[in-house]
């Protein structure tokens, strides 16, 4: 999707492209993309993309805090001002009436992707925590979020065999309280369907 459809097609598939194209009018790769795996898909399979299919999750993963071992920070407002400032600069764009927008918006898909790696990368190594720009300045969590609470797809953990050893939510890059059944669950919209709590648990006591 990044080569083809943002590279060489020149579509923005970030999130100023969603609402680039929803404001034209135009139903365009980008708004489906957003529709499907970010906005009502995750009513069934919560935040699968961010686990399997993100672009710049597939850099930031290759950092080698895999687990977070500090605490997280309350830093989470962030996100709500880069979502903002995505939606103000696109509305901008047409309350203004700038010319070649297109062209405009395709460098900003250019230059977001620049700025989403090196903000990504210098987080994880600031907070020894590859997933922390997840965590605090994604916009695309505005959306992932909420609709991930009801998500079908979630892991259960069977109270009867768990020994509350603790290892699941060691290995887990979110900081998901994961034994915790409850929609309520500590960062239970944070789960990105990874299944290292499931592969580590000697109980077997954690499932899909
Ligand atoms: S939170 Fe954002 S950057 Fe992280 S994997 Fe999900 S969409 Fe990608
Ligand atoms: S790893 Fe398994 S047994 Fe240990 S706390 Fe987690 S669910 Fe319970
Ligand atoms: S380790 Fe388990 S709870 Fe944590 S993100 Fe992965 S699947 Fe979700």
């Amino acid at each position: 999707m990044l080569l083809y459809l943002g590279f060489i097609n020149g579509e923005n598939m970030q999130i100023e492209g969603f609402w680039f194209y929803l404001f034209s009018g135009v139903f365009e790769a980008a708004t489906i993309h957003y529709a499907v795996a970010k906005i009502f898909g995750p009513l069934i399979f919560g935040r699968g993309w961010c686990g399997y299919a993100c672009w710049t999750a597939m850099i930031l993963d290759l950092l080698p805090f895999k687990q977070p071992s500090a605490p997280r920070k309350r830093i989470g407002w962030i996100r709500y001002v880069t979502f903002a400032v995505s939606l103000i600069f696109v509305a901008a764009l047409f309350l203004l009436q700038i010319p070649n927008t297109a062209g405009i918006i395709f460098w900003a898909f250019i230059i977001g992707n620049i700025l989403y790696y090196a903000f990504g990368i210098i987080l994880a190594i600031a907070f020894k925590d590859n997933r922390a720009f997840c965590k605090y300045l994604c916009p695309v969590t505005v959306f992932l979020k909420p609709m991930s609470y009801f998500s079908l797809m979630r892991i259960k953990c069977n109270d009867e065999k768990c020994v509350s050893c603790g290892k699941c939510r060691k290995v887990c890059p979110m900081n998901v309280d994961m034994t915790d059944n409850s929609r309520k669950r500590a960062n239970g919209t944070e789960c990105i369907l990874c299944l290292k709590c499931v592969d580590c648990c000697p109980q077997k006591a954690l499932k899909l």
